[in-house]
């Protein structure tokens, strides 16, 4: 469970439709080529930080990173307006067209697409000078070629370069730097979880601070029996020589939350000793975990209703 409100706050965005994830920015530096400004706004963090807590929420499961972009940059000075240039590969000029190439069958002749045409209108093969008739029959549209218009060299395969406008430098495809930008959305399967931990926790807090309780959260507690467990809430105040502790668990169901969720939350309540146990359960429970709430006096609300919690005056557990 997340426990940073902040980051809470930040991932609520996401939640709410207001962030549509995290989008990445190409920005060089030292330790890395990519920033998250959303997120370092937001957290007021540096990109460092971002950049290994949007990992961290994705090993947690919270994000999933999706593909991005993929950046071509200049290895020298990093600029990433670098403009694709071809050569011929023949004389290296770059004086070549990209051009339709059309093959007539009879004399097996290809050639470009306006080399066939002729005054009249009809097509003539420049070589046989036979008529061209029907497209797919005669003759066949071979696609595209780059033609040297120095040279005349036909290619399908030109020379490529990329060059940098701002140092003036040329690299071949392998030369020039590459960096795959990716961005974090949220997990679906996360949305219901994240809505349960982020309102009704902070709501839930500030009622028991209100109450003078001092609250812990996700804390370890050893119980009567030795076993650890780890709570979600723990709030304590004295009474008189007493103190009062309240355990406060928040179960997400799948539908709903059962019966044996119940059961596992009384027994860690019984052993860890409490007087008070608060479930806040989302979207609800299922009949038997209902009964068996009761039975045990576990007092359940629905995340959406956390505003009517009230504390037992009297220890009821
Ligand atoms: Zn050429
Ligand atoms: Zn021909
Ligand atoms: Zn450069």
């Amino acid at each position: 469970m997340i426990n940073d409100p902040k980051l809470l706050n930040l991932l609520e965005q996401v939640v709410e439709g207001k962030l549509p994830g995290f989008e990445p920015v190409f920005a060089p530096r030292a330790d890395g080529w990519v920033s998250y400004p959303a997120v370092e706004e937001f957290l007021g963090v540096d990109t460092a930080y971002a950049c290994r807590l949007l990992e961290d929420l994705v090993h947690l499961g919270y994000l999933s990173r999706n593909f991005f972009a993929r950046m071509l940059f200049c290895p020298v000075c990093n600029s990433h307006n670098l403009a694709w240039t071809i050569v011929c590969p023949k004389c290296n000029s770059p004086n070549i067209q990209r051009t339709r190439f059309l093959r007539h069958r009879l004399c097996n002749w290809s050639a470009p697409e306006k080399d066939f045409l002729h005054s009249s209108g009809t097509r003539l093969c420049p070589k046989c000078r036979s008529e061209l008739l029907l497209l797919g029959n005669d003759y066949d549209d071979i696609g595209y070629r780059y033609l040297c218009l120095d040279c005349r060299e036909v290619t399908r395969a030109p020379v490529e370069f990329w060059r940098c406008p701002v140092c003036n430098r040329l690299y071949d495809r392998y030369a020039v730097r590459e960096v795959m930008l990716y961005k974090y959305v949220l997990e679906p399967s996360q949305v219901p979880k994240l809505r349960l931990e982020k309102i009704p926790r902070a709501k839930v807090r500030e009622i028991l601070q209100r109450e003078g309780y001092a609250v812990q959260e996700s804390t370890r507690i050893i119980g009567k029996s030795g076993a650890e467990h780890t709570v979600d809430m723990l709030a304590t105040k004295m009474q008189g020589p007493l103190e009062h502790r309240v355990l406060v668990s928040f179960a997400c169901g799948n539908p709903l939350v059962d019966a044996e969720e119940i059961i596992k939350l009384y027994a860690r309540a019984y052993d860890v000793g409490v007087q008070d146990v608060i479930l806040i359960a989302t979207p609800g429970l299922t009949a038997d975990a209902d009964e068996i709430a009761q039975h045990y006096r576990i007092r359940v609300y629905n995340a959406d209703a956390v505003d009517r919690l009230t504390l037992a005056v009297e220890p009821r557990f």
